[in-house]
């Protein structure tokens, strides 16, 4: 931050201070709940795109512009509640400890694709996973490989790269190898005026306590060590034009 910034950022918290009924974009911060899916924000959108009004409506842009040029845009996934996450870490931790994993070797194998609940980006309402509508695959559609050249959403891959940050959409886990935590999902954007700030509200000390203490199967073998790590890798390991 350079100084005049800074200068900037004192005044808005002075003014703040006379009106505090006022919500500048600077003083706004998110609950732990809010930031975890616990607490959801208002969503707007219908059955799989649901997201806040400003990520809907940038995204409903979007799909308008690619559908002009030719190209459908079809929701996987947007918006999923802590519940929703709770739910599919509690079926793998207690599948691979029934395969005889240890809890601890349990958990490392659910964070290759998955999160630990509480920590989703899908908790915002600003991430979402999609594919190309009018194409048909065989099996799991999140794959790498029908977003590469000759696959079946190629074309929709094409027109992301050159259009969606118009539309401020960035791609979260990009192709870079030097880059940790999950690996390439060509799938998976992000509306980043939203969920940078969101970001840089989720690093907080409070939010990492609440995560450990909420009552999930396996969190037991969880520590706090492993989750910073997992928390710097997982949710930094990120494209850095979503870093606040
Ligand atoms: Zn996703």
């Amino acid at each position: 931050m350079n100084r005049r910034e800074y200068i900037r950022l004192q005044n808005l918290g002075i003014a703040a201070l006379f009106s505090p009924h006022i919500e500048t974009e600077w003083s706004w911060s998110p609950s732990v709940e809010r930031l975890m899916g616990i607490d959801p924000p208002k969503l707007f959108g219908q059955e799989k795109t649901q997201l806040t009004r400003r990520a809907y409506k940038a995204f409903n842009r979007m799909k308008m512009a690619a559908w002009n040029d030719g190209i459908g845009i079809r929701t996987v996934s947007s918006y999923r509640s802590y519940a929703d996450q709770k739910r599919i870490f509690e079926r793998k931790f207690q599948a691979f400890t029934q395969e005889g994993d240890s809890g601890e070797d349990a958990i490392e194998r659910i964070i290759e694709y998955s999160t630990l609940p509480g920590t989703s980006r899908h908790h915002w309402g600003t991430d979402i996973d999609i594919i190309q509508a009018g194409r048909t695959v065989d099996g799991d559609s999140l794959l790498e490989e029908h977003f590469e050249p000759g696959g079946a959403f190629a074309a929709l891959k094409e027109w992301l790269d050159q259009n969606a940050t118009d539309f401020d959409f960035y791609l979260v886990y990009t192709k870079d190898t030097n880059r940790k935590g999950f690996n390439y999902e060509p799938w998976h954007l992000s509306y980043a005026p939203e969920s940078v700030s969101l970001l840089k509200n989720y690093l907080r000390k409070e939010v990492i306590n609440r995560v450990l203490a909420q009552k999930v199967i396996g969190y037991d073998h969880l520590s706090e060590a492993r989750l910073n790590r997992y928390l710097e890798e997982h949710l930094l390991g990120i494209n850095p034009k979503l870093l606040p």
